[in-house]
């Protein structure tokens, strides 16, 4: 242990215009051994679930989990494995689709905001507003008048919900190009996973360096003070786990959560 706040800073985004992802390594360990790194995972789910437990019992504040990747980044691994352990009924998971029916007759933040979690609560989203600065930038969904506008939005808007008790924290899970070709390829000569692969996905691995260019942008316009970017090297599938814990343990300690009251002085109650 020990490593808890120096992987939480080493791997949060700072140095706004200077920042690039082609100076990260997605394949690299910050000097953590993988020897003992499940027994380290497991406690750091344990301790997640203590705070979680604080969290709901305070019932004042909520925290917002921004999950961010290039297809077969491990959005859905890192959820399962680092979730586990906490209780269901304090967490929710919303993932973002391509916008459909009531989603496409109002503005990008407004299924956003509506699955923003309640105080007490751990909310997880499974791609998030972002898309709306990464895919619809790439292909060219709205105009650039348009998008470009939107990462202050996206700074406003969470501000606003830091502002109103809710903590919002952001992963990148940065894979390299190769590292994705060995997922697709895995996910065709696996049974179990094929269904996970779509020619969609395909497509979109040829458009790898204007995802790149558009993630640089808005991790170097949107990592702030109240709601950082963490962009966690996720080639290794430990390392992404065992770093998303103990990012997520350093903010919910930061949050310092207190007990409330007991409703009322309790110590006449007996019982028989
Ligand atoms: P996932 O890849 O997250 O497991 P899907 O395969 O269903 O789930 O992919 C969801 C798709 O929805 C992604 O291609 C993503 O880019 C797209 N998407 C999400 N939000 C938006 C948006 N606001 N505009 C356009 N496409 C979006």
């Amino acid at each position: 242990m020990g490593k808890m706040p120096h992987l939480a800073h080493e791997l949060a985004v700072t140095g706004g215009a200077r920042f690039k992802l082609a100076n990260i390594d997605p394949a690299g360990t910050h000097g953590v051994e993988k020897d003992g790194s499940e027994e380290r995972l497991e406690k750091n789910c344990k301790r997640l679930s203590v705070l979680q437990y604080q969290l709901y019992a305070e019932s004042q504040r909520a925290l917002l989990v921004v999950l961010q990747g290039i297809d077969a980044g491990g959005k859905d691994g890192t959820i399962s494995h680092v979730m586990t352990g906490m209780n269901p009924q304090g967490v929710t998971v919303t993932p973002f689709k391509v916008p459909e029916g009531a989603e496409t007759r109002h503005d990008y933040l407004w299924r956003v905001h509506n699955a923003v979690p309640e105080y007490g609560k751990i909310g997880i989203f499974n791609r998030s507003h972002y898309e709306d600065v990464l895919v619809v930038r790439v292909h060219n969904l709205v105009p650039q008048a348009v998008w470009s506008k939107r990462y202050q939005q996206i700074n406003d808007f969470e501000r606003m919900l830091s502002e109103n008790r809710v903590h919002v924290v952001k992963f990148l899970l940065y894979i390299g190009k190769e590292e994705q070709a060995k997922r697709f390829r895995a996910r065709l000569d696996d049974k179990t996973k094929s269904w996970k692969f779509s020619e969609a996905d395909v497509k979109e691995r040829g458009y790898w360096d204007q995802y790149i260019e558009a993630y640089n942008d808005a991790l170097r316009k949107c990592s702030t003070p109240q709601a950082p970017w963490y962009v966690i090297p996720a080639n290794k599938k430990w390392f992404r786990n065992l770093a998303v814990s103990e990012i997520l343990i350093h903010t919910l300690e930061g949050m310092k959560m207190k007990f409330p009251k007991a409703p009322a002085d309790l110590s006449h109650i007996q019982f028989e």
